[in-house]
């Protein structure tokens, strides 16, 4: 059964279309959308350009003041959005609040209270003989149209929200399909903190309505989904010569290096690998486990996953929830059978849970697998722990530096320098130590995917930075003629710009000069 159903009949009426979305858990109906057209995406642009101005015009303190009070609404309204939210997503109660709502608390919280320190105007100190001086200012970009996956529908939508509403942008955002009463719950958040209209609003709806929202006149989009998807947008933005921020798809590896912490490494495995049922752009896809300490790993490994419990929320305490979207089955059914085919071992799961109707597939955990598998080069995005024997850790950086995804890399070791070593060593945006998620500090610490997985930084700083635009002023300094090039050339111009060349590049005064 598909997750999302076109309605027919009456919902065609005007052109309109609507869908009907299930919890992939139960397989209850949740609810019916309405696709927001073309012209009503265009309609929700247009009413955020006419808001921007004057929410710009609000300044940090009353923007940061508004955006606690969006998480201060958020709270008081915990208990009916983690409802929708594990409806939506089929994700156990402890996982929406421990990694949706808290996470979108931190973002409010630290974004509210770090934008002015980070994106305020500020001179740039230059050597005393410079002879102009210059102010950089981060103005926002106008509209900015949000994109956002289903895996942390919250979550991904409330972070760059944020980023861009404290950076003085109005935003329209598009959640995804699949989870889309998250994203209206969210704009309800909105509306209960007051923060005035136009400012942040939603659109429900389908690839057809993301693409409508590209095409509609916004002055930036942020992405976060799919490589494929993400190609398509950037193809798109790059016709209107718009900027974009692309985050993607990622296939983190673990590498353990045979002086690894054994029990911290294996438990991290497995909530690393079967949190959020896998779903998480920064799980744990696949482990390099060094030969020496292989066997007690896998062991260890076994040991918890079999003791995971799996199901629907509502049976009260379980580990793993249901995938969230349907398609998620086909890719580990996939993954599977060419491992197993190639000569893999399942020594658990392999299959779905034949408790349930709903999409629940058991945490699997292969071993005997090599490079020539898919799961261990294509995202899997499920609850899925492959496990490659290798010789040393040299062997692994070796597979895994081919790789085209280049999201998270965690390392397992007790020393600090090796680490250090290994991370130089590795081309992707974050590295974690003896950790697999680098939730303690989210929002401080930015992430950059690189090759497939990503284009543009986010979070902290650069995150900020990049739903602005940033001004130079530049203003002389000495109140004389001559420090630049102006008419009349003359000869007297061009024997001083020979001076100039040679006293700054040539002569102790330059090293002074600071050139
Ligand atoms: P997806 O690419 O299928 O969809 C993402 C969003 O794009 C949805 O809202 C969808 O409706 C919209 N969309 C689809 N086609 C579009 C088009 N042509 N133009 C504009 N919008 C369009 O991704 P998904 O299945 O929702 O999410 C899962 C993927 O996202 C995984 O690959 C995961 O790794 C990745 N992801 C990455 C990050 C990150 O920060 N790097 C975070 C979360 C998810």
């Amino acid at each position: 059964m598909a997750l999302l159903k076109p309605v027919d009949g009456p919902g065609e009426l005007h052109g309109r279309r609507k869908l009907e979305v299930f919890n992939p858990a139960t397989l209850e109906k949740n609810g019916e959308i309405v696709v927001a057209t073309a012209s009503g995406v265009q309609q929700a642009v247009t009413a955020a350009r006419a808001a921007q101005e004057s929410w710009a015009a609000l300044g940090f303190g009353e923007r940061s003041r508004l955006m606690l009070k969006v998480r201060d609404a958020l709270i008081g309204g915990v208990d009916s959005l983690i409802e929708v939210i594990c409806n939506d997503t089929g994700k156990p109660r402890i996982e929406v609040l421990a990694g949706e709502v808290s996470g979108s608390c931190e973002a409010l919280t630290f974004y509210a209270r770090h934008a002015r320190r980070l994106l305020g105007s500020r001179r740039e100190r230059r050597h005393p003989l410079e002879s102009v001086k210059l102010v950089r200012s981060y103005g926002p970009m106008g509209v900015v149209g949000a994109i956002t996956p289903w895996n942390f529908p919250l979550l991904l939508s409330v972070a760059p929200t944020v980023q861009a509403l404290m950076a003085g942008n109005a935003v329209v955002l598009k959640p995804s399909e699949v989870t889309p009463f998250v994203g209206l719950a969210l704009e309800e958040v909105f509306r209960a903190a007051e923060v005035p209209e136009g400012v942040f609003q939603v659109v429900s709806g389908d690839a057809s309505t993301g693409a409508a929202l590209v095409q509609s006149g916004c002055d930036m989009i942020s992405f976060a989904g799919s490589a494929r998807t993400g190609r398509a947008v950037a193809e798109a933005c790059a016709q209107r010569l718009i900027p974009y921020a692309l985050e993607l798809t990622g296939k983190n590896p673990m590498i353990l290096c045979e002086d690894a912490d054994l029990e911290r490494a294996s438990r991290y495995a497995v909530s690393g690998a079967f949190a959020n049922s896998g779903q998480i752009c920064t799980s744990i896809e696949r482990v390099y486990v060094v030969e020496k300490v292989a066997q007690p790993f896998v062991d260890r490994v076994v040991a918890l996953t079999r003791r995971l419990r799996q199901g629907p929320e509502t049976l009260g305490e379980i580990d793993v929830g249901s995938l969230t979207l349907p398609d998620q089955l086909d890719v580990l059914e996939r993954h599977v059978k060419d491992a197993i085919d190639k000569g893999a071992r399942a020594l658990t799961g392999g299959r779905r849970n034949p408790a349930y109707e709903g999409y629940f597939y058991e945490p699997t955990v292969l071993v005997d697998v090599d490079d020539s598998m898919q799961v261990m080069h294509e995202e899997t995005f499920g609850p899925m722990l492959p496990i490659q024997v290798v010789k040393d850790e040299d062997e692994a950086l070796q597979l895994v530096g081919g790789d085209s995804y280049a999201l998270q890399v965690s390392l397992w070791t007790r020393s600090g320098y090796r680490a250090r070593q290994l991370a130089d060593r590795v081309p992707v945006g974050r590295v974690t130590v003896n950790d697999v998620s680098s939730s303690h500090s989210m929002f401080a610490s930015p992430v950059v995917g690189i090759k497939q997985s990503g284009i543009d930084r986010g979070n902290a700083e650069s995150g900020l930075k990049r739903y602005t635009r940033v001004q130079s002023v530049l203003q002389p300094r000495f109140p004389f003629r001559g420090d630049g090039l102006s008419y009349p050339y003359g000869s007297g111009a061009l024997r001083a710009h020979e001076r100039m060349l040679r006293v700054f590049y040539r002569s102790p005064i330059g090293r002074l000069l600071g050139k």
